[in-house]
């Protein structure tokens, strides 16, 4: 039996030890995915997740999230939702909750504030000066009731290609977590305020099952970060798990989907997160060396752990 453990993307705001708290507590994977993310999407200095994301082009935090249970495979999401501080609880309230997989925009703000959630500010006075720094820069000081009108028309004059994927190499960040309890049950969960000013209502992988996550028992787990179009036309986290359901190794399996993005030739990357249901862990990166950080029931910190680096045509440990 695998010892319970929790994985991510990043340790920030000690995360980790949240989650691995609830596992050592006898607690469920689903449980500790949960609480470790709330942590860091409501901390305010991290520009890519909840409260503080860089909001979308008109200026409105948009978030994504989605959680999966390996066990059952049922998955909750919310995508383009406004106004809540915990996606990752939304969306796994929708999992428990709703006959549903997936909700969007107003309808998924109206399902939150239904099972009680209460309404947040998710811009901070940080997040609004970037945003603002963004439109002055590229608008000029415009009076703010004819901004929206000038954003649209910005949008349609612009080479919008171009902009976003100037926008790509900068503005980009989603928290993947996993872990797996001492029932050997599996689950993973993904939140983001996605792709920095955005256009309103653009859905990245991180709330599409089989992009931006995937998890089963049976398998394993897999997750995204990076530009989510790319994984939503590859289907990354679900072709990772096909690979290993089909024999690859873990690490065989990132290093394959990762060229699978090189292959589309394209600027802009993505990473990928995974575990195996032997507690195996990987991440991998078509564009930075690549590392994640696990942690135990009987660990005191959490561990760094290098993953790979899969370079256009090569590839870099
Ligand atoms: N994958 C996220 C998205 O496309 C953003 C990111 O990880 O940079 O929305």
């Amino acid at each position: 039996m695998v010892k319970p453990f929790i994985i991510g993307t990043r340790n920030s705001r000690e995360m980790l030890h949240i989650g691995a708290e609830i596992l050592r507590k006898g607690g469920t994977a689903m449980d500790a995915v949960e609480a470790a993310t709330r942590s860091v999407e409501e901390n305010p200095d991290d520009h890519s997740v909840g409260l503080g994301g860089i909001p979308n082009l008109l200026g409105v935090p948009q978030m994504d999230a989605s959680i999966m249970d390996g066990r059952t495979l049922r998955t909750g999401a919310v995508a383009a939702l406004e106004g809540y501080l915990h996606p990752i609880s939304v969306a796994r309230k929708v999992l428990e909750l709703s006959p549903h997989v997936l909700l969007v925009g107003p309808g998924a703000a109206l399902f939150a504030r239904a099972v009680g959630f209460e309404d947040t500010e998710l811009l901070t006075d940080e997040s609004r000066d970037i945003y603002k720094a963004f439109v002055e820069d590229a608008l000029g000081s415009i009076e703010d009731e004819r901004r929206r009108e000038y954003l649209v028309s910005y949008v349609e004059d612009y080479n919008l290609r171009d902009w976003y994927e100037k926008l790509s190499e900068e503005h980009w960040g989603t928290v993947n977590i996993m872990a797996m309890d001492a029932k050997g049950d599996i689950c993973s969960g993904v939140s983001t305020s996605g792709l920095s000013l955005k256009l309103p209502g653009r859905v990245g992988d991180s709330p599409i099952i089989g992009a931006g996550n995937y998890c089963d028992n049976r398998v394993g787990a897999a997750a995204c970060t990076g530009r989510g179009e790319f994984a939503i036309r590859l289907s990354t986290a679900r072709a990772i798990i096909n690979r290993m359901e089909n024999g690859a190794s873990i690490r065989e399996a990132c290093v394959w989907a990762m060229r699978d993005i090189h292959a589309l030739n394209e600027p802009g990357g993505i990473s990928c997160l995974a575990l195996d249901r032997n507690g195996n862990t990987m991440s991998a990166s078509t564009r930075r060396e690549s590392t994640h950080y696990y942690m135990d029931v009987d660990s005191e910190g959490s561990e760094e752990r290098l993953g790979v680096w899969v370079k256009n045509k090569e590839e870099r440990t």
